[in-house]
């Protein structure tokens, strides 16, 4: 059996564990984990014009905008260990960066082949941001902040999953276990598709 192409998107909550099961996914599968906010945090840190111009929009909460980021994805997505797959992970966020995504996947004729969603009660959510919070003293992890990436979560990226489930690549998987137990479940959800390392 040829097995499908590795162009996955993994989704989930703040605090859903998505950034950690990604990494794992996509060191199994030999493709690069992309994530926009681990690429806008190493910008801040290391004080480029990137990572100057983001800063207080991250510290907020708020989404970088659209057009910054979806050529930042692009420019990853064109260099050569992302030619076999690759699994995003943060993005898209929004309906706008699901078209820009498109018009470049599709004009590779490259398209999404699977899409992780991961589920986790909000009240879950919000234990596991505190704790990491404490943990990693990230500036985005305050109360306010969470909240705030939260409620966009929820008005503007859980909508992008009803594009996503129209065309059949969405896998819903349960968020709440420990990570083997949920990447388990995210293993064989993609194997179902032919997705194996
Ligand atoms: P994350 O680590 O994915 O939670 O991202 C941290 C922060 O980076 C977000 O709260 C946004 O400010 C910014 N960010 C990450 N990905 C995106 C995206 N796809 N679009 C806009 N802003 C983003």
């Amino acid at each position: 059996m040829t097995s499908t192409p590795a162009r996955l998107l993994i989704i989930g909550p703040q605090g859903s564990g998505k950034g950690t099961q990604g990494v794992r996914i996509a060191e199994s599968l030999g493709i690069p984990a992309v994530s926009t906010g681990d690429v806008f945090r190493a910008n801040v840190k290391e004080g480029t014009e990137l990572g100057q111009q983001v800063k207080a929009i991250i510290d907020a909460g708020d989404l970088v905008p659209d057009e910054l980021t979806s050529a930042i994805v692009r420019d990853r997505l064109e260099q050569d260990d992302a030619a076999n797959g690759f699994l995003l992970d943060g993005y898209p966020r929004n309906l706008g960066q699901v078209g820009d995504l498109d018009v470049f996947l599709e004009g590779r004729g490259e398209p999404l082949t699977a899409v992780i969603e991961l589920s986790v009660p909000r009240a879950e959510s919000i234990a596991r941001l505190s704790l990491r919070a404490a943990q990693q003293g990230r500036a985005d992890d305050n109360e306010e902040s969470i909240a705030k990436r939260l409620s966009i979560y929820e008005s503007e990226t859980a909508p992008i999953l009803d594009v996503y489930r129209g065309r059949g690549i969405v896998d819903e998987i349960d968020g709440v276990g420990s990570l083997d137990e949920v990447y388990a479940r995210i293993v064989s959800a993609l194997s179902a598709r032919g997705i194996t390392a």
